[in-house]
């Protein structure tokens, strides 16, 4: 299993050297000795980049975990088994992402502190984010309040922590309703953890900010129903 150079703190690393392990030419894809490219996943979209070698560069265009492996979908030139190659981040795109993600966990704790509603599903874009609740119907005015509280956690410029804790210690730590420990496979352990202010506490394998300072300001744009005692909300970002 190749590693994942922005586990469990490194987020703002944004080039690294590899070497490629797999090559696949006609599904176009890499599979590198480690990597500092986000795969999709939790309602994150993947990172995009460069790889280039000595004779050659490539765009990273889709970075996909199948199979048990990180494939690193390019289009340009296609290296070698063997290959050293140097990686590169599309910087602008992970930091909209590591800010959405970070103020997605911001909201989740806040609906649960609030309505004690769970979060059932996220996506994150780099220009709007959506997270489905539930158990939970809001007013208008339950929305205002959202934002309000989210955002003065924000004020607050907590530091965001990420560190790997055993599961045991994770399961008593959590808070209920905060995340489903169940449905992460059991043979993960110790899993990745990210920790706001000390006290909101969820697995995740994300990529997230430091501090909440980063994130700027959350504007909540949309709520809509999702059904019986189910709610969707979008969100923004302002600088
Ligand atoms: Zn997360």
């Amino acid at each position: 299993m190749e590693s994942l150079l922005y586990l469990p703190d490194n987020e703002y690393q944004k080039s690294f050297e590899s070497e490629v392990t797999k090559t696949k030419e006609d599904d176009k894809y890499i599979v590198l000795e480690k990597t500092l490219l986000y795969k999709e996943g939790g309602g994150q979209p993947s990172d995009r980049g460069k790889i280039s070698w000595k004779d050659g560069e490539a765009e990273v265009v889709d970075v996909q975990k199948r199979q048990g492996e990180v494939r690193h979908y390019l289009e340009g030139d296609i290296p070698e088994p063997g290959t050293k190659v140097n990686g590169e981040i599309n910087w602008e795109r992970r930091y909209k992402h590591m800010r959405m993600h970070t103020a997605q966990h911001i909201l989740s704790w806040v609906v649960l502190n609030m309505f004690d509603a769970s979060t059932a599903g996220n996506q994150i874009h780099e220009d709007y984010s959506r997270i489905d609740f539930k158990p939970v119907e809001f007013s208008e005015r339950d929305v205002e309040k959202i934002e309000k509280a989210a955002n003065s956690l924000i004020q607050k410029e907590l530091e965001v922590e990420k560190k790997m804790m055993d599961r045991e210690l994770l399961e008593d730590r959590v808070q209920e309703g905060r995340t489903n420990i169940d449905i992460i496979p059991s043979g993960i352990d110790p899993l990745r953890i990210v920790v706001i202010g000390g006290e909101d506490i969820c697995p995740c394998g994300g990529t997230h900010v430091d501090n909440l300072k980063e994130i700027g300001k959350i504007r909540i744009t949309n709520r809509k129903s999702k059904g019986a005692n189910a709610e969707r909300i979008e969100f923004e970002l302002e600088e």
